[in-house]
């Protein structure tokens, strides 16, 4: 069988593997950990760093095809990649996702298309740019252009010198300052875009952030105004057709009080908001990943069961006194619609995602009232 190759380990990656094997391809993982939750699944692992000279020739020598899971992979190792075999998403649309400048700079453009801005912003990237940061753009939250995720690498600032102070902080590097916006609710739409341009879209995401982490992501009839999903949805696509984008992206969106719409950032692969589809739809997020990268048919995904995805974070495996605790776990699995799902990962942490538990139902009552009781199980918060 041929062999998929996937740059990054983590459980996006060992989701891949898994819908990759269940379409018969075999797979290699490139990742610097030995023990990665991807690389565990896989046919073949090779460990090593992303930008490993030798890593990159094993990978190319015995991959068919090749896809990333982490959006902080060197485009240039992609590239590299790229001039030997198809490789999805490409390296130029990864450089963009990876870098918020150049993210909002693209949101800027398709805006004029889609009507789908990202919220007012300013690049930080020296003393003179803080002093002519506008008034209006204050209170903000600064972010590091790269690296940044679950909130890491973000400060909320209220003043000219809270925003020095956070940019110094931050090491002076490249950041952006964002308008602090007044969100109703938070989505996300996954498109799957093949070679030819055909676009799959999943239905879209309502979510829930806790302290910057994705936490609660509910999707079933109601839950979030129609007009809006299919705005959202609109944006996605012009977003991808404009970066001429060939594999799973994933757009998150604001929703402001007054129900305007404004783009926030999105990721080259498939999301944590997604996971909800290998459970809920006829064609998960990973199965659309495969399916773009080998330039098989992408049909339109078809949602089955309402669905709410709890994310499990390390957190859960402490009591209150930080003492690690036994999950109940045949509790939950006793409730109808319980779908779990761990990584593998050998050690919990506080805010490291461990699992997910995607609850089905046949209607959005049934499935709100198993979630709460699961979430309640697992003492978390209620939502
Ligand atoms: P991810 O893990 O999704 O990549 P991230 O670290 O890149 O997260 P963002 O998505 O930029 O961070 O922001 C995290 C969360 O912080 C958002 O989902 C939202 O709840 C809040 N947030 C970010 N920017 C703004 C803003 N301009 N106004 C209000 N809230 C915001
Ligand atoms: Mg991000
Ligand atoms: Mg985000």
């Amino acid at each position: 069988p041929a062999l998929l190759g996937v740059l990054g380990g983590g459980q996006l990656g060992r989701m891949f593997v898994h819908a990759a094997q269940s379409l018969g391809y075999e797979t290699v993982v490139l990742d610097p950990d030995p023990a990665s939750p991807a690389g565990m699944v896989s046919h073949r692992q090779i460990v090593a760093n992303y930008d490993d000279p030798s890593a990159l020739a094993e990978l190319h020598a015995s991959a068919h095809a090749i896809t990333t899971e982490f959006e902080n992979v060197p485009a240039e190792a992609l590239a590299s990649l790229a001039l030997q075999r198809p490789v999805a998403p490409a390296a130029e649309a990864v450089a963009i996702a990876q870098d918020r400048v150049r993210e909002k700079a693209h949101f800027v453009r398709s805006a004029q298309s889609s009507g789908v801005a990202p919220a007012p912003y300013a690049v930080i990237d020296s003393e003179e740019d803080l002093s002519k940061v506008p008034e209006d753009l204050l209170p903000g939250i600064l972010k590091t252009a790269r690296l940044g995720y679950d909130g890491k690498g973000q400060a909320r600032v209220s003043s000219r010198q809270e925003l020095a102070a956070a940019w110094r902080a931050a090491g002076s590097v490249t950041c952006v300052l964002e308008k602090l916006l007044p969100l109703a609710l938070e989505c996300s739409v996954i498109v799957a875009r093949g070679r030819d341009g055909q676009v799959a879209s999943l239905p879209v995401q309502r979510n829930l952030h806790r302290n910057g982490i994705l936490a609660v992501t509910e999707v079933y009839e109601g839950s979030l105004p129609e007009d809006l999903a299919s705005r959202a949805q609109q944006a996605t696509r012009q977003i991808a057709n404009d970066l001429q984008y060939v594999g799973v992206l994933c757009v998150e969106f604001f929703v402001l009080q007054d129900g305007s719409l404004v783009v926030n950032e999105m990721a080259p692969r498939p999301h944590n908001s997604g996971h909800y589809s290998v459970d809920a739809c006829d064609c998960s997020q990973f199965e659309l990943q495969v399916r773009a990268l080998t330039g098989l048919p992408l049909p339109a995904p078809r949602q089955h069961s309402a669905t709410i995805m709890l994310n499990l974070l390390g957190d859960l495996w402490f009591d209150a006194s930080g003492n690690s605790r036994t999950l109940p776990w045949e509790q939950v699995l006793a409730i109808e619609g319980a779908h779990l799902h761990l990584y593998g990962k050998l050690e919990a942490r506080h805010g490291r995602k461990m699992g997910h538990l995607t609850m089905t139902g046949a209607s959005a009552a049934d499935v709100r009232a198993s979630a709460l009781q699961a979430a309640a199980l697992l003492g978390m918060e209620a939502f």
